[in-house]
């Protein structure tokens, strides 16, 4: 198995680079935002409780978070590895994702930060909009879950810094370049497997 961690800001182009990720490694694809986002608007029960939480931009509890996580990757035993995404943002998050590879035989081989700084995010956003026309609230909501990043989820890094599992790429630039700098690192990861 190969799992891989990639971390950003929204705005950092993390879609497009998992994107490719995914396809070069034939990973499962595991976007915790995306999970929340599918029950919320297909209203189950779990979206109807974590709904408000995220329209705040706020961080759904661990509690369930890492319950949804769990049995996102259970549901997939046979896969080649993992791509994890917008998980782990707390350091409860990440020990606990480290507890579910060791069970199946597996671990974490490595983390990727896409680094851009936070006036680069604002000022691509600010960008977008002038084009797509976003509504206030929106705008509202994109401002709040940027401040989480930076002043909350960037927490989580030393966690994996200090078990020398973070590396770091720089998120400014072409597409490719970035996507070549990426593959440089996982590559690595691939060596020093498992
Ligand atoms: P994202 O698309 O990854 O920015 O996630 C959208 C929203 O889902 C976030 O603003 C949070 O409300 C919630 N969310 C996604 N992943 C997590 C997580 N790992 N921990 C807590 N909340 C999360």
């Amino acid at each position: 198995m190969l799992n891989i961690i990639i971390f950003g800001p929204p705005g950092a182009g993390k879609g497009t680079q998992s994107e490719r990720l995914i396809e070069k490694y034939n990973l499962k694809h595991i976007s915790t935002g995306d999970l929340f986002r599918w029950h919320t608007k297909n209203d189950t029960e779990l979206g109807i409780r974590v709904k408000e939480i995220m329209n705040n931009g706020e961080l759904v509890s661990d509690d369930i978070t890492i319950a949804m996580l769990k049995e996102e990757v259970e549901k997939n035993p046979e896969v080649n590895g993992f791509l994890f995404d917008g998980f782990p943002r707390t350091v409860a998050q990440a020990q606990a994702l480290d507890t579910l590879m060791t069970s199946m035989n597996s671990s974490i081989h490595g983390v990727i930060e896409l680094k851009v700084s936070e006036e680069e995010v604002r000022s691509r956003i600010a960008k977008r909009k002038s084009i797509q026309n976003r509504a206030d609230d929106e705008e509202d909501k994109l401002n709040r879950r940027i401040a989480e990043y930076f002043n909350k989820t960037v927490h989580v890094l030393p966690y994996y810094h200090e078990q020398g599992r973070l590396q770091t790429v720089n998120g400014i630039g072409p597409i490719d370049k970035i996507f070549e700098d990426i593959i440089a690192v996982t590559n690595g990861f691939e060596v020093a497997k498992p």
